[in-house]
Formats: structure tokens, sequence, C-alpha cells
């Protein structure tokens, strides 16, 4: 397989780096770009950037043209997060919109949930959440209780959903919901996209060890969705779910790699920083040892994104490349960041305020607390050793 990229990929490519470097100025949180602390600000700076992406046209790149995309191939799509990956931007809020609820109205949307919806999701101006999670479905998602009952003109909705990530910022949420449990647990089930400012929905947020409140759990009680919500069709939930878990994948690897292929930079420039016994630990030979199996790692991780992109862009199915892609994305962002809480070691712990604090490790207290999500968000690492093992192995079930 060819993994070079072609002339018209390049010139996407100088493209890319042309806007960064007239639009960037420099890591978000350096002094070039502060990052506020005051939590309205930061949001205030994070919409910024987003509009900012949005009418340069970089938001939702791999969205047909028709609908305010680029329609950009799964290649250009991974080589514009490949370049962002060298800058630290804000996060924008509006990742499950434009790359799950998007996609997934635009398989199964009816041409008037189109126009309505997909504007606005792609300007940022309504934000979305993912709402299949329950207490006790999770991995195995087709045993999700909430239940969606007819109503005449509307359905009501009572339930309870949980990890729902930026409920508490979002204006609507795709819904998986339970309409009739007389058949097999993957028939009977309705997609509602639901307006999270309807009567009887209660969001709740959960603060996470790293102090932020990232994700929320949702109630329902006699939630009433006009049935003109419904995504496609009555029954077919489960059919349509798997459209958006199937863009989550796609998605999130470019995202994944982005991320780590920073840190690695940040961890290497690290080693520079701090000395150890009159030496710098880019020096040790153990440090060194480690880093290079960490490149040789990322690296895989880029050639993974790019074999399940090839498939995508040739109209065949990439299979379990995602699982497998996500399985040792997982497992090295994991021990990456130890590796830096390590290499700080009692700084890492100094919290703000106290003597010795710096804010640098601070922030990398944080994200190695944060990826202890990693091995349960968007699939567990059980789960994908599963899949590892039945589909690329060929083990028993
Ligand atoms: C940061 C974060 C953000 C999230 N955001 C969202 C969101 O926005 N929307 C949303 O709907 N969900 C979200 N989730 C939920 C996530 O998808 C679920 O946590 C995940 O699917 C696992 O489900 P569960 O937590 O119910 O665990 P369970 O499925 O109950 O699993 C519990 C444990 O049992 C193991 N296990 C389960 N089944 C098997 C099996 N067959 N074989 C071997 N081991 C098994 C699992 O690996 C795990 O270790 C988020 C999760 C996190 C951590």
């Amino acid at each position: 397989m060819d993994f070079s990229y072609s002339t018209a990929e390049l010139d996407f490519r100088e493209e890319v780096r042309d806007w960064i470097n007239k639009n960037i100025p420099g890591d978000f949180g350096s002094p070039a770009w502060p990052r506020p602390e005051d939590p309205k600000k930061y949001m205030e700076v994070t919409f910024g950037w987003m509009k900012k992406l949005y009418e340069s046209r970089w938001t939702g790149i791999d969205w047909p043209k028709e609908y305010g995309g680029r329609s950009a191939s799964p290649i250009e799509q991974f080589i514009f997060m490949e370049e962002m990956a060298d800058h630290i931007t804000p996060s924008p809020f509006h990742t499950i919109g434009v790359g799950m609820a998007g996609p997934t109205i635009m398989a199964h949307g009816t041409e008037a949930q189109k126009q309505r919806y997909l504007p606005k999701i792609l300007s940022g101006e309504e934000i979305w959440c993912q709402g299949f999670s329950e207490p006790n479905a999770g991995s195995d998602l087709a045993a999700l209780k909430t239940t969606c009952r007819d109503g005449g003109d509307f359905y009501v909705v009572n339930g309870q959903k949980i990890w729902t990530s930026v409920a508490h910022l979002a204006q609507f949420c795709i819904l998986v919901t339970r309409a009739d449990s007389t058949g097999s647990k993957h028939a009977g089930m309705n997609y509602l996209i639901v307006d999270m400012r309807t009567p009887g929905v209660e969001v709740r947020p959960l603060v996470q060890i790293t102090g932020d409140p990232e994700f929320n759990e949702v109630f329902f009680s006699d939630v009433k969705v006009p049935k003109e919500n419904l995504l496609g069709g009555e029954g077919n939930g489960w059919m349509v779910a798997i459209t958006t878990l199937m863009h989550e994948r796609m998605n999130i690897a470019a995202l994944l790699y982005g991320r780590i292929k920073r840190t690695l930079h940040d961890v290497v420039e690290l080693t520079k920083q701090i000395k150890r016994h009159g030496r710098y630990l880019c020096e040790d030979p153990v440090i060194r040892h480690k880093l290079a199996y960490y490149a040789a790692n990322v690296e895989t991780q880029r050639l993974n994104n790019l074999r399940m992109r090839a498939h995508a862009s040739g109209g065949t199915d990439p299979g379990p490349i995602g699982s497998v892609f996500k399985l040792i994305w997982c497992k090295s962002n994991m021990d990456l960041l130890e590796m830096a809480v390590d290499i700080l070691g009692p700084y890492a712990e100094l919290m703000p305020g106290s003597d010795g604090h710096h804010t640098l490790a601070d922030e990398w207290m944080r994200h190695w607390l944060r990826s202890r999500a990693n091995s349960i968000e968007g699939g567990t690492t059980e789960i994908l050793k599963n899949i590892t093992g039945e589909r690329v192995l060929g083990l028993p079930r």
C-alpha cells in the first residue's frame, strides 16, 4: 500500500498550512493566545474560534458542498487534523453535531430536517449532544430502556441517559429510545431529535476527576417530542444509531491521532527542559528508549488512520481497523501521559497557589487524570479486544 500523498493532497496540505500560519497566533494558553481563567470568557473565546473555522470553511470539511462543506475526502480530512495537531487550539463544542448528528441527518433525515438542522450545526449556533448510553446500557447499547410512547401527534419519552457529553451546553440531542420491547432487542427502537429546552428534560452535570463537568446525567419525564423529529422511520433506531457510531469511529480516529501527536511532541520538549543528576532527561538512555517506542507507536496510528481512510475513499468497509486504532491509541496515550507525570515527579501534584507550582505541571496532571476515561469512552478496551480477537485474529466468540 502506498501511504504517500498525491499531488492534489499535497496542494491541499499547503492550503491548510497557509491558513494556519495566517490565523493561529500561537498555542492556545501561550502568551500569544492567552487562555482566559474566567469560564465565561473561555466560552466566548471557544465560540469565537468555532466561528472563525466556520467562516473560513474549515468546519465539517467532509460534508458535501451543498450542505456547506468542502466535499473533502477522508484522506484530506485526516491531513487537516494532522496539520492542526501541531497547534493547541480551543476544543470546539460542536464535535458531536458536526461529526455525528449532521452526517446521520444527511443519511436518514427528511429534506425538512436537513434544511432545519444542518446549517446551524455547521455554524456552531446550535450545539448537539448524544443520548445513547444509560446506567444499564453502555457497551450493550441495545439494552437501553428509555421509552418512547405514541402520544398522537407526538412521542412521549421517559427514562435516563448518562455520560452525555456537553448536554449542559446543548440545544439538541440525538436520542435512542425503545418504542417496542416485544421483538428482538435490536428491533423496536426510535431515533429522535430532541430539543433540550422541552419541558421534562433535566440535565445534571457530573464533575469528573479533573474537576471539569464534561458530561451529564439527563432525565426525561413525560417529554413530548413532535413526530416530525423521528429520524429514519419507526422502529429503525438501531440502524440509524449504527450510522452515527460509524461516523464517530472515523472522526474520532483523526482527532485522537492529532492529540497524541501533539502530546508526544510536548513530552519530548519536557525532557529537554528537566534535568536529573546534571543532565537533561532527553539524554538519558532509558527515557530515549521510551520516547523512541512511543514515536514508533504514534506512527502506526497515523498509518492505521490512512489505511482506514483508504478503504473508506475506495468505498469499501474499513472493518475493524478503527477498533484496532482506538485500542493502540488508548494504551499509548495513557502511558505517555503517565510518563509526563513521572518526569515531573512531585511537581505534578502541586495545586495552583502552592510554592513551586507551575501551570505546565497543572496541565499535565489534568491531561493525565482525563486520560483515565480513554479506556471507556468511544468503546471500552475490553470490547475492542473482543472485536480484534474475533474479527482480526479469527478467535472463537
Ligand atoms: C469521557 C466520556 C464521554 C462519554 N460521552 C458519551 C456521550 O456523549 N454520549 C453517550 O451516549 N455516551 C457517552 N459515553 C459513554 C460510553 O460510551 C460508555 O461509557 C461506554 O460505552 C461503556 O459503557 P458503560 O459505561 O455502561 O460500561 P459497561 O458496558 O457497563 O461496561 C463495564 C465494564 O464491563 C466490561 N464489559 C462490558 N461488556 C463486556 C463484554 N461483552 N466482554 C468483556 N468485557 C465487557 C467493559 O469493558 C467495562 O470494563 C462517554 C463515556 C466517557 C468515559
